[in-house]
């Protein structure tokens, strides 16, 4: 049998670590033969602490909001061969190829739910996420089990590296960093520069207020992200790639160096890989949490060793780059979809999703709604469909007011607009943006000017100064929006607001500051009541 426990930040945070310390002890005195196995997080963080239990030849059971107390009933149920069917929230037939064993079903489970059946696992399609939660981060023989570096042995021994480009290219995979640009002419572009070095980075500083899915992605499956990296370094010709990654997150940090040190040693990372002409390797670079160092020329920056501060462009990182070399960035999930690409074939990727917009997308659904966690549905998937069938609505009952997208650059959405697809361009449309894909729900208490504040206030702080327009109109900008929400603005204050938001966006140098507007300008022209209801008219 095997028992796990979810051990991403959102498991460890709610208690995760003190049940598998109580279980592993329980496990040490009684010595079954039973293996006890951390792993990330499946994405029903509301329901954390996660443990799942299984039986060779049986269904996986998930249980749920398990606790300390409960770990003796849990360790008694496996060791009689059954689950503690009290905490079990849904089973999940087709997994045990981690065990070497094929699936029968199991007796006894009918009346645990199938995890299709749970609207929250049911309504998504999970191609990122499939094995987070699943297998153990710490083991690449887990992630190896499950079809993991397959796809870069195949496209390193039988492939060209045009035809791994050609494949990206033919899926029409965007970066899921924010811009959405063509991952695969942002290779092509890359590669076709003549020089002696070129790089590949991966952007992992995910610093929204409320995202956290790149996160998970590091946390719950490091070697995706790896494999990913692998096949476009092969593709563009470059031997030297840089993970930049947020130092505040230690355990994802941990998580990565340890999968790098495994790959290496099986031979996957470093000279030769898989016995090819090949080589290629990986190092993290920590930044110190500048929200700011996401930007691209920022982040570079960074790693150099300068202030993380943007600088204009061109010239483009394809052009100069690290150390002045052509480099590729793209973020973390726009690598981890490169493994399943090589793997099933662009066609089948483009099935997934909407026209232009191919694929899934990892969202973070947090905020005011009842089912929090992490959500991967197909691009093309309407708002409604995320915040009510999949989400549940509102938290305690309340009614669903907005929801933000995009973090503090994106826009403020009412519910009459949650018809809406979030896809690049539609979320663009109505004044909000994809970012990289955070969904904070506001429920019918919430203020939405208080909302504009928090998240200038948020822009603020993390300007870096280098440009007027963001740096002194984001604080002006605030000035008015806390004289308004004191009760103490005018009609004249509403029209300045407006303007000077117009004028950031259109005049700043880099994405902070371009987009830093937006929850004013969407809140100003989607909850205008709430303004004019809180100045003198
Ligand atoms: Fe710095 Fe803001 Fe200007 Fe960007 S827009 S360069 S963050 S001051």
């Amino acid at each position: 049998p095997r028992i796990t426990v979810g051990l991403a930040t959102c498991g460890a945070a709610v208690g995760g670590t003190a049940i598998y310390e109580r279980l592993r002890e329980s496990i040490q005195k009684r010595n079954p033969d039973l293996s006890l196995v951390p792993t990330g997080c499946i994405g029903y963080c509301r329901e954390e602490p996660i443990v799942t239990v299984a039986h060779p030849g049986k269904p996986l059971v998930l249980l749920n909001r398990v606790s300390v107390k409960d770990c003796d009933d849990i360790l008694n149920a496996v060791l009689s061969g059954t689950v503690p069917h009290d905490k079990a929230l849904c089973r999940i037939e087709e997994w045990d190829h981690l065990m070497g064993h094929n699936i029968t079903y199991g007796r006894g489970f009918d009346e645990i739910p199938l995890y299709d059946e749970i609207p929250f696992f049911g309504q998504q399609k999970k191609v990122i996420l499939r094995d987070a939660g699943i297998i153990n981060p710490e083991d690449i023989d887990e992630f190896l089990a499950v079809g993991g570096y397959s796809a870069a042995y195949n496209a390193l021994r039988n492939m060209e590296p045009d035809t791994v480009l050609e494949e990206v290219e033919k899926s029409g995979l965007r970066g899921r960093g924010g811009a959405g640009f063509p991952a695969g002419l942002k290779w092509r572009i890359t590669k076709e520069k003549k020089s002696d070095k070129k790089y590949i980075i991966c952007n992992a500083d995910e610093g929204d207020p409320g995202a956290y899915m790149n996160r998970n992605e590091m946390e719950s499956d490091p070697h995706m992200l790896i494999e990913g990296m692998i096949l476009g370094a092969y593709a563009i010709g470059t031997d030297e790639g840089l993970i930049y990654i947020r130092a505040e997150y230690p355990l994802a940090i941990r998580r990565l160096k340890h999968a790098i040190a495994e790959a290496r040693e099986l031979g996957i990372l470093g000279e030769n890989i898989f016995g090819t002409d090949f080589s290629f390797d990986i190092q993290i670079a920590t930044g110190a949490g500048a929200f700011v160092c996401g930007e691209s020329t920022a982040l570079v920056a960074s790693i150099e060793g300068r202030t993380g501060r943007p600088h204009p462009r061109p010239p483009r990182l394809t052009d100069s780059g690290l150390w002045g070399k052509p480099t590729d960035l793209n973020n973390v999930e726009t690598w981890c979809n490169v493994p399943v690409i090589i793997k099933n074939g662009s066609e089948w990727y483009r099935n997934i999703g909407a026209e232009k917009n191919s694929g899934t997308k990892v969202f973070s659904l947090v905020g005011d709604v009842e089912k929090v966690g992490l959500v991967e549905v197909p691009l093309g998937t309407t708002l409604k469909r995320i915040v009510f069938d999949i989400g549940n609505g509102g938290a305690d009952g309340k009614a669903v007011k907005a929801v933000q997208t995009g973090g503090p650059s994106g826009g403020c959405i009412p519910l009459r607009l949650f018809d809406t697809t979030v896809d690049f361009e539609s979320l663009n449309a109505i004044g909000s943006i994809m970012g990289s894909g955070g969904i904070v729900v506001m429920d019918e208490d919430t203020n939405m000017v208080d909302i504009a504040r928090y998240f200038i206030s948020f822009a603020t702080g993390e300007s870096c100064g280098k440009c007027i327009p963001c740096r002194e109109g984001l604080k002006h900008t605030l000035i008015l929006l806390n004289r308004i929400l004191a009760g103490k603005g005018t009609a004249e204050d509403l029209d300045t607001l407006k303007s000077l938001s117009e004028t950031i966006a259109a005049t700043s140098l880099c994405g902070l500051g371009q987009t830093a507007p937006n929850p004013v300008l969407t809140t100003l022209e989607y909850f205008r009541g709430e303004y004019d209801s809180l100045v003198k008219l």
